[in-house]
């Protein structure tokens, strides 16, 4: 007798372990570790990954599994382990841990066929009464029939059937029907089976050899090409000279697109400087973790590529992660140019299906290179040679739900597993990284000068405190202003950012001071032009925008602040003759539109490029000589100890979009608090000044890297039961950990209540606390009936990136 220990889907406290279940005969040695199942759990059937294997159990009795969901394991033993990890880690169930690892598509249940990979008149009589005459039949007909069942795992260990599994509706793989020549054509004259009547078929039959001796071509490409209609391949295919059949096709969402083979630039001495000691972790199989620390434009692309190659040739594979993929078509298109059909990407603008087929080409080991946005981490590669994350210090690398997990973290831990390097870039690398660089943890590699040696660009800082007593009330500066009609005349484009965050319109009465806020959230509420109303962005609230003050009932109720729009409409007015292109969530929400709106503005349709933190990264135009920062400080003033490493970022990246090829860049930034160092240091395009500040900043308030933060946040619609339970939890913690250790709080969140919870938080600071993350996993155990019962949540955070 075999047992699979299967972790059931049910996130919940008693289930977070295996449970054994019985291998039935007729599947022994088809399911295997990693395959999802389904299985019998108490009256209910539900869906499980078989964790292991095993020919024992301590159980008197064990239920079968009831059903083989997949034909080939979607976690590999790799995979499995780090589940494990991941879970213990960032205090989540096995089964998140394993969920988030596959692509949602195939998280619904497929349905299987099972495919003849030989001439049915071949196979021994049973099969072919099983086939009846057909290439597929579905596999839910037979699962329940024993003898059949036991005929058709020997099939599939023979290989002369195999298993594919299709998913309904949208993620429905693309099939072609194709034709390619059968054996019989080549055994026998052809034009002894056509006959000579039939000249065109005999003459098809020629061209068809001639041009495609054995490969499959889908018969529309076919009927095309030689101008012949399908009822001659029909003919054809009758007379058993030709094989019809459906082949899946891939959705390629880039497939439109041509990719020219490139020019592969020299590297300069720089570059080669920094390749050396990577090539010779990546020959060597060494773990070892490198930052590379370039300022924007220095070539740090190249030298992933260069790494890639290297990996390559070696025969393993790479990923590469970027952030938000989908916001540079740019980056995705410089790997597709050097690695053409060897490279998936991976990221959340696809469709379910597209994303499901790129993570199939990875499954199937038909591709070597993962590109792709935070999941692509999880990428099921079983040789890899390099995991590279670009722009390292971005937030968007940590997940912030279930598995509330970072990138760079599961990159260390697959590159331990793989014994394989790992590239860190970045030109404004995480304090994190940074100090782990200097304690040589990391390898720090640098590039300090752009590859053309165009100087960094100029930047002016703004006072905007100053403008306001000039009397300027617009959103520009008239240095700025100035700056943008001088372009426009040269015919040279400006990009113009505004942070979102913070900075968007909101509604106040000039009257009595009333702001428009959301019922359920403790956030006021944002002012859209399009529909004219206002809405919240953390539940969706939204209600129209209102004529007088609910409180007052003045008329001197207006939105405040500036929004994309109401600059884009302020550019109108001041500069008429300017041609706009305003990216925001507004205008980019349709799939598509945003590589279509960078590349109207890369054609030189429009002079200004506006927009949000979307347009901060991986932009490179040549003809971008003035950026603008309409406000740089909004985001200095958000409740997180980040806020200025976030600010020096931000900046540091926006300029960096200016003068990237011959024509010397300018930025301008406009600020109300020009003297902060963040701003001062982000002029200068000075890192280590911003770090050695930041670092003395970070050790005076005890926050990372000096020391781990920890966040434990409760909701619940009533009050007295979060502090009630917030209270307990930070107890308890100050009972359990070590003196040196701090506990604060428990405190009410910077965002008091959302969605009708009121939330309240408790920060954890520690430097050494081994027992920490098992008291974690307790506390979340210990919580989780009420959690599933009775609405309260209570989210464990390691390490976060957000403290709202
Ligand atoms: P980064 O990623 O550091 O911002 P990129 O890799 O985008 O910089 O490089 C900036 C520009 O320089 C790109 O247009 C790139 O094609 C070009 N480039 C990179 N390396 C070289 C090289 N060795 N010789 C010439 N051009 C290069
Ligand atoms: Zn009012
Ligand atoms: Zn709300």
């Amino acid at each position: 007798m075999m047992y699979a220990k299967v972790i059931v889907d049910v996130a919940a406290a008693q289930t977070n372990k295996a449970f054994d279940y019985l291998i039935p005969e007729e599947l022994e040695g088809l399911i295997q570790p990693g395959m999802r199942v389904t299985v019998p759990f108490g009256p209910r059937k539900i869906q499980g990954f078989v964790w292991q294997i095993t020919e024992h159990t301590e159980l008197a009795r064990v239920k079968p599994i009831t059903e083989m969901l997949d034909p080939y394991p979607v976690l590999t033993e790799e995979l499995l382990k780090l589940g494990e990890w991941l879970a213990l880690e960032t205090v989540c169930f096995l089964i998140t841990a394993y969920q988030s690892m596959i692509p949602s598509a195939i998280r619904a249940k497929p349905k299987k066929l099972l495919q003849l990979k030989m001439d049915e008149k071949d196979l021994n009589p049973a099969l072919q009464t099983i086939f009846a005459g057909k290439q597929s039949v579905d596999w839910a007909k037979f699962s329940n029939d024993k003898q059949t069942m036991a005929l058709l795992k020997k099939a599939i260990q023979e290989e002369t059937i195999e298993v594919e599994y299709f998913l309904k509706d949208q993620t429905k793989k693309k099939m072609v029907r194709t034709i390619r020549t059968s054996d019989s054509a080549y055994a026998i004259d052809h034009q002894q089976i056509i006959g000579n009547r039939a000249k065109k078929q005999v003459q098809f039959m020629n061209w068809f050899k001639n041009n495609f001796p054995s490969e499959a071509v889908a018969i529309q490409t076919v009927t095309e090409q030689a101008g012949v209609t399908t009822n001659i391949i029909r003919s054809l295919v009758n007379k058993g000279l030709l094989i019809e059949e459906a082949v899946e096709e891939y959705r390629d969402p880039y497939e439109n697109q041509e990719f020219e083979q490139p020019k592969r630039p020299n590297l300069t001495t720089q570059q080669r400087e920094v390749l050396d000691p990577i090539d010779a972790a990546v020959t060597d199989s060494n773990h070892e973790a490198f930052l590379l620390r370039g300022v924007t434009g220095s070539g740090k692309t190249e030298v992933y590529l260069r790494t890639i190659e290297t990996v390559l040739e070696k025969g393993e594979e790479a990923i590469v992660l970027v952030p938000e993929i989908s916001l540079t078509p740019q980056m995705v298109e410089r790997f597709k140019e050097r690695f053409g059909s060897q490279v998936a990407v991976l990221h959340s603008a696809l469709s379910s299906g597209e994303k499901y087929d790129e993570w199939r080409k990875v499954h199937r080991k038909e591709v070597k290179v993962a590109v792709g946005a935070r999941s692509a981490i999880f990428a099921p590669f079983e040789n890899l040679g390099v995991i590279i994350i670009d722009e390292e210090h971005e937030g968007s690398y940590k997940q912030e739900d279930h598995p509330r997990y970072h990138a760079r973290q599961v990159a260390l831990w697959r590159g331990n597993y793989h014994s394989c390097p790992i590239l860190l870039g970045s030109a404004t690398p995480s304090l994190e990284s940074y100090a782990r660089a200097s304690r040589h943890v990391f390898t720090l590699l640098e590039l300090p000068d752009r590859v053309n040696k165009v100087a960094m660009p100029e930047v002016d800082v703004i006072d905007m405190r100053d403008e306001l007593k000039k009397g300027n009330r617009s959103a520009f500066s008239e240095l700025l202003l100035e700056k943008m009609q001088d372009r426009i005349e040269k015919n040279e484009q400006i990009v113009l950012f505004l942070n979102r965050r913070g900075y968007s319109t909101f509604v106040i009465c000039r009257n009595c001071g009333y702001t428009a806020a959301c019922p359920h959230c403790e956030i006021t509420l944002t002012y859209h032009h399009t529909g004219r109303n206002l809405k919240c962005h953390y539940c969706g609230y939204h209600e129209p925008m209102m004529n007088t003050c609910p409180e007052c009932e003045s008329e001197h109720i207006r939105f405040f602040g500036t929004g994309t729009q109401k600059v884009q409409e302020e550019i109108t007015n001041l500069l008429p003759e300017a041609r706009v292109i305003r990216m925001d969530v507004d205008t980019t929400s349709r799939k598509g539109s945003h590589a279509k709106l960078l590349q109207s503005f890369r054609n030189g349709e429009a002079d200004i490029l506006l927009g949000t933190q979307m347009i901060a990264k991986g932009l490179d135009f040549p003809k971008i000589t003035l950026v603008g920062v309409l406000a740089a400080d909004t985001m200095l003033h958000l409740p997180d100890f980040r806020a200025p490493e976030r600010t020096f970022q931000l900046l540091t990246q926006v300029s960096g979009r200016a003068g990237r090829d011959k024509l010397l860049g300018e930025v301008v930034v406009q600020t109300y608090t020009p003297d902060h160092y963040s701003i001062q240091h982000a002029k200068t395009h000075d890192f280590k000044s911003f770090s050695l500040e930041e670092m003395g900043q970070r050790k005076r308030g005890g926050y990372p890297p000096y020391y781990y933060i920890t966040l434990v946040t409760v909701a619940h619609e009533d009050i007295t039961k979060v502090i009630k339970t917030s209270d307990k939890i930070a107890s308890y913690l100050k009972q359990t950990l070590s003196p040196e250790t701090k506990i604060l709080g428990p405190t009410v969140s910077p965002i008091a209540r959302i969605k009708d919870r009121y939330r309240y938080q408790c920060m954890i600071k520690y430097k050494n606390e081994p027992e920490l993350i098992n008291k974690l996993n307790e506390i979340h155990f210990h919580y989780q009936k009420e959690m599933a019962n009775n609405h309260l949540s209570i989210s464990i955070d390691m390490n976060p990136q957000m403290f709202m």
